[in-house]
């Protein structure tokens, strides 16, 4: 039995099948000549690239995503020429043309002088790992625009409004400008979702939504759902009369979508009511007086009769 067991330091079978038989890939490059002394065969796998063929670390360098290639052979240089054991993770290139994640494993060998004598290290496949990074990542910012983003309609929700509401306020009184806020309800929504159902409802508000953005056409425009059939649109650097035309603009482009309500005491399709406010505000005025004087407009809107802009 004694004789039979293996001195494992003698044995470089054993250690060659081991090595060659895991997951990831071992390698070994000389420092003074910079070439492969050698790579496992399971590289073939991985990435398509024959053994034979990883002859330099030229090989190495030049089969790395063009992004990777710079800080990550200027990092393992600069980390093996201070004799320190190291890792990078990068993508390297399949034969085929995709890009492989890998995680690379470095240890430096010094010789009896302790100078530099030879890298040894591992690949790892980290793709799996890298595909779940990635996934959460995304996730993350689908959430994120999730909870700044208003469901049904697509357009921003009411939180989004007050923080962008807060930031256009401040602009204007740094900078004194005016500032238009359009305040738009739908009339006899009530009716309209009594007689078509909830369903086609939404179907509405969508569109309503989608209408109101192409309405507000400068990029720093900002439409929002302010509540259930109410939008709000911030209109920065917009005097009073620039934003009654962005108000009836609404108005008409809605007259145009002529959704059929069947139940509006306006006329037989869609329409809204609509309260315009601008000012000029100073650090004496206050948002929430504002949007409150461009909600009676609204309402005045409504009392007289609906389908209609008040600004003033
Ligand atoms: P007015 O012309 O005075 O504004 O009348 P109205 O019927 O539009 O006003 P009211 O406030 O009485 O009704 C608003 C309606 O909007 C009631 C509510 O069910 C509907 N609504 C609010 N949010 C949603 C929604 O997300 N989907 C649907 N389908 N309806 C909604
Ligand atoms: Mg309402
Ligand atoms: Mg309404």
């Amino acid at each position: 039995m004694a004789e039979e067991t293996v001195n494992l330091s003698e044995d470089h079978s054993v250690y060659k099948t081991l090595l060659e038989s895991t997951k990831a890939i071992p390698w070994k490059i000389d420092w003074n000549t910079m070439q492969f002394a050698y790579i496992g065969p399971q590289i073939e796998e991985l990435l398509g690239w024959t053994q034979e063929s990883w002859i330099s670390v030229e090989d190495w360098a030049t089969r790395m995503h063009p992004e990777d290639q710079g800080w990550v052979v200027d990092f393992c240089v600069s980390q093996s020429r201070c004799g320190l054991d190291h890792e990078a993770d990068y993508r390297a290139l399949h034969k085929e043309g995709h890009y492989v994640w890998i995680r690379d494993v470095v240890h430096v060998v010094r010789d009896e002088q302790g100078q530099v004598d030879a890298l040894i290290g591992f690949m790892f496949d980290i793709s799996d790992r890298k595909k779940t990074e990635n996934e959460l990542a995304a996730l993350q910012k689908k959430l994120e625009e999730y909870s700044f983003k208003d469901g049904l309609t697509g357009v921003a929700n009411r939180r989004m409004f007050d923080s962008a509401m807060q930031e256009n306020w401040g602009h204007a009184v740094r900078n004194r400008h005016p500032l238009s806020v359009i305040l738009l309800d739908i009339d006899n929504f009530k009716q309209y979702n009594d007689l078509h159902g909830h369903l086609r409802g939404d179907e509405c508000l969508k569109r309503v939504g989608a209408l109101l953005e192409s309405a507000a056409k400068r990029p720093r425009d900002f439409v929002a759902r302010f509540g259930g059939e109410e939008f709000v649109i911030i209109l920065p650097e917009t005097d009073s009369e620039s934003a009654m035309k962005v108000a009836e603009r609404c108005r008409s482009l809605l007259h145009q979508e002529q959704i059929p309500h069947g139940g509006s005491d306006t006329g037989p399709m869609v329409t809204v009511s609509v309260g315009v406010g601008t000012l000029t505000p100073t650090r004496d005025d206050n948002i929430h007086e504002f949007l409150s004087l461009v909600d009676e407009r609204l309402y005045e809107a409504k009392n007289r009769g609906r389908n209609r802009v008040v600004a003033a």
